[in-house]
């Protein structure tokens, strides 16, 4: 799985650090999401995927690597 964050459509609601700690922080300065894991392992994928869903602005995108 490979994990991106657009910023530009991120509004700091926190979200996804709660979903996903492990994956995800918010900056110190903005609150503005940043991706501590780029390729997390499948046992993270399940919560990375309700992280996904459950950003308020479809910020994230988690893609399935072939
Ligand atoms: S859930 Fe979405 S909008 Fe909220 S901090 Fe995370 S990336 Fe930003």
């Amino acid at each position: 799985m490979k994990v991106t964050a657009d910023q530009s459509r991120c509004c700091s609601s926190g979200q996804c650090v709660l979903t996903a700690p492990s994956v995800f922080d918010q900056s110190d300065d903005d609150g503005l999401v940043q991706v501590l894991e780029h390729h997390p392992g499948p046992a993270l994928a399940a919560e990375v995927r309700l992280a996904a869903a459950l950003c308020p602005g479809q910020a994230i995108t988690a893609a399935e690597l072939p």
